[in-house]
């Protein structure tokens, strides 16, 4: 089956958007811009719009097994499709926890029969996230392990994230990493800054997060692991991990869409739409991380899409879960704001939401290169719409980015070269 995609406009070597085609045969990429066309058994009209290799979001809580109130691998992926993404990692803070292979293995056999797209597990660094036993990396691996990672906590003592970094750099895997340092949270449920004392609520000091990310630096060196980094969201984690890099530590980084967009000052009112973990933080962070994220600093972006329930998320800061949706609206918002606006090109969207993960895991996704799986994303760059909660595929509509409007809409996605979701 010869699949020839044409009308579609893409990204040149000079990072230029040109007209073009893509040839497609068993699910991967034989041809981009063929010059022969013969023996095509389906022609797919790209009406014009742009073609990008699928994204990548390696920071993912598909919610299943354990909160399928919230999300199913079924809903998550369907909106990560609708997103534009073809490779998602789902992050281990399920119920059970993938800690096993007894418990990853099922979270594969779920997978298998849910996904509608590339789902990539993680497996925990301890059990249950307990952070009191480490579990097999090994063992967890071999069953297809994307990396390990407690996310939703951090590894409170350094001994057993060194250890387990020690571990991991013996077969080669990555340590991904949630920080944030139980002693110095203060039970609070936004940025400790200025707009958490208008609010009269308890603040997450920046140093919860600093502090552990400059120890993890420091162990992953002595262990001489690979390091990454969850959703950076203050100027100090920002300076100690190009420090780092300087100094040759093997450390990555990722940052969401929301803490490249929002600070404090946004945040309208005791509404647990704006809560997150970590939280919007000061209008300096937000600077310092897209000047991290320009400057290579941080590696690429990252939604951290984390759904809860409507009545989960109607009862205040204080009451509600941390966490927002974001594969949805990722694309828009990040083309609207900082393409359209002009600060930054289009390729260097694109290359954060494909090759840079890639290239950071070693994925053999997110490029249109001959051989490789023929994931696409078609994207609209002029369409403009509102963003609407009521339209989500996602089970969860939690948001700060309700009715924002945004131009620049994906349109259809392919996965393995089929169709697996397409505006109506
Ligand atoms: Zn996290």
């Amino acid at each position: 089956m010869r699949k020839l995609i044409q009308n579609i406009q893409l990204l040149n070597e000079q990072q230029e958007l040109q007209a073009g085609s893509i040839l497609i045969e068993q699910g991967r990429i034989i041809e981009i811009n063929p010059k022969t066309t013969t023996d095509i058994d389906e022609t797919i009209d790209g009406k014009g719009h742009f073609v990008s290799a699928g994204f990548i979001d390696v920071h993912v809580h598909l919610r299943e097994p354990g909160g399928e109130q919230k999300e199913t691998i079924e809903t998550g992926t369907a909106a990560a499709a609708k997103g534009g993404y073809t490779t998602i990692c789902a992050m281990p803070n399920t119920r059970p926890v993938p800690d096993t292979v007894e418990n990853l293995t099922k979270v594969n056999e779920l997978i298998k029969n849910n996904a509608k797209i590339r789902v990539l597990p993680y497996a925990s660094i301890t059990i249950r996230e307990a952070g009191k036993e480490r579990t097999d990396l090994a063992a967890l691996k071999e069953l297809g392990a994307f990396a390990f990672t407690d996310d939703g906590v951090g590894v409170q003592q350094a001994g057993m994230m060194y250890e387990a970094m020690q571990d991991a750099a013996k077969i080669n895997m990555p340590i991904v990493a949630h920080c944030e340092d139980n002693t110095l949270i203060y039970a609070g449920v936004m940025h400790e800054g200025k707009k958490n004392k208008e609010l009269g609520l308890k603040g997450i000091p920046s140093i919860a997060e600093s502090v552990h990310i400059a120890r993890d630096i420091l162990l992953a060196e002595a262990a001489g692991a690979h390091y990454h980094v969850c959703h950076v969201s203050t100027k100090e984690s920002v300076r100690v991990i190009r420090d780092a890099k300087k100094a040759g530590v093997k450390v990555t980084a990722e940052v969401s869409p929301h803490h490249l967009l929002l600070c404090e000052d946004d945040i309208p009112s005791n509404d647990a739409q704006w809560k997150m973990n970590p939280p919007l933080r000061a209008k300096e962070d937000l600077q310092a991380l897209i000047e991290g994220l320009e400057d290579g600093t941080l590696d690429f972006i990252a939604t951290d899409h984390a759904p809860h329930t409507f009545e989960e998320k109607a009862n205040g800061m204080e009451q509600a879960p941390f966490g927002i949706v974001g594969l949805e609206t990722a694309f828009p918002l990040l083309y609207t704001h900082f393409v359209k606006s002009g600060k930054w090109s289009l390729a260097q969207l694109i290359a954060w939401l494909t090759e840079k993960p890639a290239d950071v895991f070693g994925l053999p996704y997110g490029r249109l290169h001959m051989g490789e799986s023929a994931d696409l994303v078609f994207i609209d760059l002029n369409k403009e719409q509102k963003i609407e909660i009521e339209k989500f595929l996602s089970k969860g509509t939690n948001t700060p980015f309700k009715e924002w409007s945004c131009i620049g809409w994906p349109v259809m996605t392919m996965f393995e070269g089929n169709i697996v979701w397409e505006e109506k």
